[in-house]
């Protein structure tokens, strides 16, 4: 047997106004001195500021900077400033996180990450998701060492980005099948583990979906605790497998050919739908679970044209090769792809 590692978050808190913890959660894991606090212009007035306060009342010297775009050279700027820093906090959506991340891992230094929003299950995952000259590339990093979701916050999030999140978790669903095709077709390494943990995740929340509402600390509870699960699925296997197969190859493709894509998540629920009807699995379950939590379930509703649905669908096997999945190594023709989309009611 070939040694691996797991590495998962140390501390997960969750609750609302937790944000406000932040300082004693900081000093209880023994940190002290000199920390960054990364956050976008919203997220530091939605967040950001609480932290700050939190952790100065706790003996911190605190920096903080306000980012912008998830790019290389803003991971580079981050990196450069955590020369003397002992700790880095993220406070904000998927860009902010990403970034801490991945310049508090090229630093060899601690992160934490407090989202404000719960749209996708980078909040506690091994991976940063960069943009580099227009498309964005996965990349491996540690895991946060806390996590500090305040389900007050999240939950005056825009509803929009709560559906996305939940439609990533719905996203499993076609990942789990893809990565046990692979297993089976190519003997890939398959955790059982991770594979359960994904899938009854994924399976309890879609549950939950008459209870996910606008507004509600208990909906964005288990949005979040999904997510963060999803995240832990994914450390678990060391590979992003559970949670990411051919419904995401459809989604970083339409990312490329789409003028203005939507959500991530809102992407991936769209392609979850289609690749378990290639699976030949329950995808009217799919959609109707989407549907309830309001997630769109068309081209119209994700605001993308209905050829670059087509286009991305036929494009999507070339997406991250390697990985193997229901579209096979020659993918859709464009006419399997049209008849696809429109049985499905994407188009
Ligand atoms: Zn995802």
């Amino acid at each position: 047997m070939e040694s691996r590692k797991i590495q998962l978050p140390r501390e997960i808190h969750t609750g609302p106004g937790i944000i406000e913890e932040t300082g004693a959660i900081c000093r209880d894991l023994r940190f002290k001195g000199k920390v960054l606090v990364v956050s976008g212009s919203n997220t530091y007035r939605i967040g950001g500021e609480d932290v700050i306060e939190s952790l100065v009342d706790h003996g911190f010297e605190v920096e903080d900077v306000i980012i912008n775009k998830a790019s290389t050279d803003t991971v580079t700027e981050i990196q450069d400033m955590l020369g003397d820093k002992k700790l880095v906090l993220g406070v904000g959506g998927g860009k902010v996180i990403d970034v801490a991340k991945l310049a508090a891992t090229r630093a060899g230094i601690n992160h934490i990450s407090v989202p404000t929003a719960a749209s996708h299950d980078g909040i506690a995952s091994p991976r940063a998701s960069i943009k580099n000259e227009g498309s964005s590339v996965s990349l491996p990093a540690e895991s946060p060492i806390g996590v500090i979701a305040d389900t007050k916050i999240i939950s005056k999030a825009p509803f929009r980005l709560l559906a996305a999140g939940f439609a990533d978790i719905v996203s499993n669903q076609t990942a789990v099948r893809d990565w046990e095709l692979a297993y089976r077709l190519l003997n890939e390494d398959f955790s059982d583990s991770a594979a359960a943990l994904s899938l009854m995740t994924s399976k309890m929340t879609m549950k939950s979906a008459g209870a996910i509402k606008e507004g509600l600390v208990e909906s964005a509870e288990v949005v979040v605790k999904a997510l963060i699960s999803s995240g832990m699925a994914i450390s678990i296997a060391g590979t992003s497998r559970p949670a990411s197969g051919s419904e995401h190859k459809f989604s970083h493709a339409l990312d490329l050919v789409a003028p203005k894509p939507a959500l991530h998540g809102e992407q991936c629920g769209v392609g979850t739908i289609m690749m378990m009807y290639l699976h030949g699995g329950d995808w009217k379950y799919i959609r109707n679970t989407l549907e309830r939590v309001k997630a769109p379930t068309t081209a119209r509703k994700l605001g993308v044209k209905e050829e670059h649905i087509i286009e991305a669908l036929t494009l999507a096997h070339t997406i991250r090769k390697e990985r193997y999945t229901i579209l096979g190594d020659r993918g859709l023709t464009e006419e399997a792809a049209e008849a696809l989309a429109s049985t499905t009611g994407v188009i």
